[in-house]
């Protein structure tokens, strides 16, 4: 049972044994049965370690590209170093086609942590990248010593002051303007409710984070500050391009949460129950058996003559079936700038104008700039442009 499935539970193991056999052993030695039914089959939990500086140097050289950094730590013996020993720290890993595959995707790195049992423990770090199709792709792999949840204000990217640290060091380039940082709002919201009890007002916070335009943000924003001024207060701490979506120039592609990691993490489930080596080489396996499927998913799309993704057809059949009552103007031909106004379906009340620039693709509704695929309002422009032709 433990070598189909690594993550099987000890309950099952005790109700399959008591069954089988007609005795129920405690919890305990059903416990110790498992580790030792691990240690069989992928491998001793202290060994593995021994063999992963191994492993990574294989796959450097059978895989020219991939890349993986092992970290130790030295040993210390009553003040004195031993040489001969070394502590693992961490150990970051991808593959090529993983960094080939990134080029082609949304600028977005979602990082989540899920942590692994076993001896040792410690967390496995998953970057995340997604492609036109919502697919979500690994980019790269770290396994990290247990890192200490904080509590604090910046609670973030799934509450791994680890990553955070990482991405604010000064000289590791990941500051802006060459890379910008962003929280999950989920987590924000958590945090939010340690210390603003009640469903509702985090709601309201989340609804203001979600706002795709300053006008909906500042609605949202006085309901809770007539709510509770101190929640606002709460919220100013934190800058807004991290975590309102109106600030964010359109980086975030409408991800404000981490979710998309995390039905990785529910794959790699299985994995996090294995000695650190066989973890290492199921991620590789994974790869290979996800880059088969997709790829073979891919050419059946092109080989229907499909020009856009199917995820992003979608979306826009979607945008055109809201069939609104638009009137469209020109305002500024040399920059393809319009004004939409959206009218009721007798054309009596007015339901807003929006100013849409087709060269700058932006629109004020938030949506365009935020998504990067055509608003209801962009489309009745490039409606309006064709028939002028
Ligand atoms: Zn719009």
């Amino acid at each position: 049972m433990v070598r189909a499935d690594a993550s099987v539970s000890i309950k099952v193991l005790l109700n399959a044994t008591a069954s089988h056999y007609g005795f129920r052993p405690t919890y305990r030695r059903v416990w110790m049965a498992k580790q030792k039914a691990v240690v069989l089959i992928y491998g001793d939990w202290d060994e593995s370690y021994n063999e992963l500086p191994r492993w990574v140097l294989g796959v450097q050289v059978t895989m020219p590209g991939s890349i993986a950094v092992l970290r130790t730590s030295p040993v210390r013996v009553g003040g004195q170093l031993d040489k001969t020993q070394a502590y693992f720290h961490r150990l970051l890993w991808t593959f090529p086609p993983c960094i080939e595959a990134f080029r082609h995707c949304k600028l977005l790195v979602s990082i989540d942590g899920t942590h692994i049992y076993g001896k040792y423990g410690g967390t496995l770090l998953v970057a995340i990248a997604q492609d036109g199709n919502s697919n979500i792709l690994p980019v790269a792999f770290a396994l990290v010593e247990n890192v200490t949840p904080q509590p604090g204000l910046l609670v973030i990217f799934d509450r791994h002051n680890g990553i955070k640290a990482a991405l604010e060091a000064s000289d590791g380039g990941w500051l802006p303007p060459i890379t910008y940082r962003a929280f999950c709002i989920r987590h924000v919201a958590a945090n939010f409710a340690l210390t603003f009890k009640g469903k509702d007002a985090r709601r309201l916070l989340v609804n203001a984070a979600y706002a795709k335009t300053e006008v909906e943000f500042d609605y949202w924003f006085d309901i809770l500050r007539s709510e509770d001024p101190a929640m606002c207060d709460w919220a100013n701490q934190i800058e807004y391009s991290l975590w309102t979506h109106y600030c964010d120039e359109g980086r975030r592609f409408g991800h404000m949460t981490t979710n998309i990691s995390e039905c990785v993490n529910s794959i790699l489930k299985g994995v996090r129950n294995l000695p650190v080596c066989s973890l290492v080489k199921a991620t590789y396996g994974w790869l290979a058996e996800l880059f088969v499927r997709k790829g073979r998913e891919a050419e059946a799309q092109l080989g229907t003559g499909q020009q856009f993704s199917q995820h992003l057809v979608k979306c826009i059949e979607a945008n055109l079936k809201t069939a609104r009552c638009f009137t469209v103007t020109l305002y500024d031909r040399d920059n393809s700038e319009y004004t939409v106004a959206e009218t009721t379906p007798t054309g009596s009340f007015s339901l807003g104008t929006y100013r849409v620039s087709l060269g700058s693709q932006t629109c004020d509704c938030g949506y365009f700039q935020a998504l990067h695929f055509p608003c209801p309002h962009t489309l009745a422009c490039c409606a309006y442009w064709c028939t002028k032709l």
